[in-house]
C-alpha cells in the first residue's frame, strides 16, 4: 500500500479549499497526518 506524508506548499497552493473543506482528513482532530493520501489526490496542484 502506498502512503503519503502531506506537506502544504504555499508557493503552489491556489487556495481552492478542496484539501480542507471537501476532504475528510482522518487525522484532522489530532492535527496529525496518517498518510492516507486523500488530500494529495484531491489537490489540483
Ligand atoms: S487542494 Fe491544493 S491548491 Fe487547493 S487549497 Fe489545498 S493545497 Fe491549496
Ligand atoms: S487527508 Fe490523509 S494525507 Fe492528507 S493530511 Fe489528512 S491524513 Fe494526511
Amino acid at each position: 500500500m502506498k502512503t503519503y506524508i502531506a506537506q502544504h506548499n504555499p508557493q503552489k497552493c491556489r487556495e481552492c479549499g478542496w484539501c480542507s473543506e471537501i476532504v475528510a482528513c482522518p487525522g484532522a482532530d489530532e492535527l496529525i497526518c496518517i498518510g492516507c493520501g486523500a488530500c494529495v489526490l484531491a489537490c489540483p496542484t
